[in-house]
């Protein structure tokens, strides 16, 4: 038997279920009186991740690529959910210098996330959120379960997303510590709102990922590699300090360019490498469920 989500199927979900979440979702930000923090790609930087993942998935997985509108609809939902949640804002970065200094050794020896109290000031949980994301997408397709697969499938191309920012693997993560205030919203929102559709992602191959945690964290450290160009690029761009004008944008992406590519390019490579691990441990979890019935 084919799985549901192998099969080519358009947006034929269950509005009514959706759209109570949204209401829900609406409600619990007007009772809370809050808006999701600001630190995030833009829609437009999480949708060029997972727009350049998909495009790249093999062909029995164009359930994800018909449906990529809708994920793209959701893809915003992590960050939504941090105006009603204490516990999500944590899950979309990891401050690698909890865990010592570049290269960061002593972070593979760490299995379980640090403990709870340390996430209210640093070290963050991005890389067991998209464990624990990857491992619910597996058991919505195990599951046949279309509408979920598709949610978590946008909730893992936002957390995926955000570990493609290396603004997101630092305790500096908003230029304090070195007199770059202000730097994240700058490199990850306007920067890519001006000259994120220039960026087309390049043709590869998923890969099938053995070790989700470690496969992460080599991902984050390698972002967090790029990090320093950044800051670098925030001060020889500014004509005058604090002042982020025209110039100073044309500038950083003179400076820029072909980091934010870079990025852009391992994020898509690294959703579209869990998609395909989930799709592949689904099936086989499939297949058994089949032979034991049989
Ligand atoms: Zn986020």
């Amino acid at each position: 038997m084919m799985s549901r989500h192998k099969k080519e199927k358009g947006d034929v979900l269950n509005i009514t279920t959706l759209l109570k979440r949204f209401l829900a979702v609406c409600a619990l930000m007007f009772i809370a009186g809050s808006l999701p923090p600001l630190f995030a790609w833009s829609r437009d930087g999480h949708s060029i991740v997972s727009k350049g993942a998909v495009k790249n998935l093999p062909p029995d997985m164009k359930f994800l690529v018909k449906n990529i509108r809708f994920i793209n609809k959701h893809v915003m939902d992590p960050d939504m959910r941090k105006g009603v949640d204490r516990g999500e804002s944590p899950r979309h970065w990891l401050d690698l210098e909890y865990f010592g200094s570049y290269p960061f050794k002593g972070l593979f020896k760490v299995k379980k996330p640090p403990p709870e109290e340390d996430y209210k000031i640093r070290s963050g949980k991005l890389p067991w959120a998209i464990v624990e994301t990857l491992e619910k997408l597996t058991a919505a397709m195990t599951g046949d379960d279309d509408e979920e697969t598709l949610l978590l499938a946008a909730d893992l191309a936002h957390y995926a997303g955000d570990g493609a920012v290396p603004l997101h693997t630092t305790e500096n993560f908003d230029g304090q510590v070195t007199g770059n205030s202000g730097i994240h919203g700058r490199f990850e929102s306007e920067l890519i709102k001006r000259y994120g559709s220039s960026v087309k992602i390049g043709t590869f191959s998923a890969v099938y990922v053995e070790d989700p945690l470690k496969f992460v964290f080599e991902y984050l450290i390698e972002s967090h590699s790029r990090l320093e160009k950044i800051i670098q690029a925030d001060r020889k761009s500014c004509w005058e300090p604090g002042i982020y004008d025209d110039y100073y944008y044309d500038r950083m992406w003179g400076e820029l360019e072909g980091l934010v590519k870079d990025c852009f390019q391992k994020g898509a490579f690294v959703y579209a490498s869990l998609l395909y691990t989930a799709h592949t441990n689904a099936e086989k979890q499939i297949s058994i469920l089949e032979t034991l019935k049989n």
